[in-house]
């Protein structure tokens, strides 16, 4: 009998580790190459709900989900004097249609990383150097100086794709600038709200947001920018100075978060952007979540869009087991409308709901919430 074919994944957060389940169920042979020396953890939790819970029961990993959900959470807008404005109520419906968990980022990669830890070959700390997309496989050098053939290739590897920049040529025009820029930090630390609360206080141009849990608290710190700004994405000092010339002088809880911002530990700052390809896949190549379709943290659906990319690629190679341009056809058609949808969303009702950019989508925000009409 054949040997089963072998198949490449580039990234193993959620897209990648997704990917690689359902691969192997396929009967591929996978290897999962990550940038990384281990999975890269950290970042603000992930919900499930609609499509993901079905994805995650077929995955075999909802029971593992559920028990490690976190407690319902409070969402308010607040003034400068602390005073809510509106906002939405912690509450977990019972219903099984409108379910809804919300799991710590690296609790759900610890769940996929176990379904697959055995079944693929690892490759940390390496990458893809180079690649030709040829008519019968895609032949890879790795940045180890090792290569590789592989029936088909999957770019999972973020909304920063290696494997996007090696293999479209559209991929630099790819980026699509939302027009802010967001801080984010984990810290182990309590003391700014209560636990299960998201509070948000927004002055023009710019938003403070914490999410408090039993445990820790996510500091977020957004301001717009109409055109992107220039500075160096591995000098910290200059990336809190941007904070601060941004927050300073800025009332409600933000001076306590400056405080944060200002302390050593690793931390986030990135342009909100997302990525809108003309196609998701070349050749023997298809991407998968972010490096794809990356539809930004505004959007709050990362997480899951990586998983539903995942289970629907995974069906479309099931339907058309020896047509891998088929299967990439029916996939993209299949996901395309609903990333869309998504992404349009997060640009335009997402960003005037949490980042409104002046007085007057500042003014429209705080009439939406007070009238309980809050849309994101
Ligand atoms: C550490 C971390 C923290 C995050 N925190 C948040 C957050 O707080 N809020 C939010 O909305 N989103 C966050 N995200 C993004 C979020 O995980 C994604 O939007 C979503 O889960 C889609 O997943 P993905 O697998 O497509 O991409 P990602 O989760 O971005 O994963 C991409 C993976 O590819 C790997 N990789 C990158 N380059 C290469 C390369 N050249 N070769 C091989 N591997 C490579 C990365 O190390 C990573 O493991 C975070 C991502 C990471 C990696």
């Amino acid at each position: 009998m054949a040997d089963p074919p072998a198949v490449l994944v580039s990234g193993a957060s959620f897209a990648g580790l997704a990917t690689a389940f359902w691969l192997t169920r396929l009967g591929y042979r996978v290897t999962i190459v990550e940038a990384a020396n281990g999975l890269r953890r950290g970042g603000t939790p992930v919900d499930i709900e609609g499509e993901t819970i079905e994805v995650l029961s077929e995955m075999g990993m909802i029971d593992a989900v559920r028990a490690k959900a976190l407690p319902p959470r409070e969402f308010v807008f607040k003034d400068a004097a602390d005073r809510t404005l509106g906002g939405l109520t912690a509450s977990r419906p019972e219903d099984a249609a409108s379910a809804r968990y919300e799991i710590h980022r690296d609790d759900l990669l610890d769940i996929l990383f176990a379904a697959v830890e055995g079944a693929v070959e690892w490759r940390f700390g390496c990458a893809i150097a180079a690649l030709e997309n040829g008519p019968n496989c895609v032949s890879v050098t790795f940045t180890d100086g090792s290569q590789g053939d592989y029936a088909l290739l999957f770019g999972c590897d973020g909304n920063r794709s290696n494997t996007r920049a090696l293999a479209f040529a559209d991929a630099g025009a790819a980026s699509y600038y939302m027009g802010g820029y967001f801080y984010l930090r984990v810290v182990m630390e309590t003391g700014l709200l209560p636990a299960d609360r998201t509070q948000v206080f927004s002055v023009p141009g710019r938003t403070a947001m914490l999410n408090g849990y039993e445990d820790r608290t996510d500091i977020a710190l957004a301001f717009r920018s109409a055109t992107p700004i220039d500075y160096d994405f591995r000098d910290k000092a200059q990336q809190r100075r941007i904070v601060h010339d941004h927050f300073d002088g800025m009332g409600w809880k933000v001076p306590e978060m400056l405080a944060h911002v200002d302390a050593e530990g690793d931390f986030y700052f990135d342009q909100a952007s997302q990525i809108r390809m003309a196609k998701w896949s070349t050749g023997r190549i298809a991407l998968v979540g972010d490096a794809g379709y990356c539809v930004s943290p505004v959007a709050g659906f990362g997480g899951s869009m990586a998983l539903i990319g995942a289970s629907r690629l995974a069906k479309a190679l099931r339907h058309h087991p020896d047509d891998h341009e088929a299967a990439f056809g029916a996939y993209e058609a299949g996901l395309r409308p609903f990333v869309e949808a998504v992404q349009e969303r997060a640009a335009t009702t997402g960003m005037a709901m949490l980042f409104p950019a002046d007085e007057a989508e500042l003014e429209a925000r705080d009439r939406k919430i007070r009238a309980g009409a809050i849309d994101f």
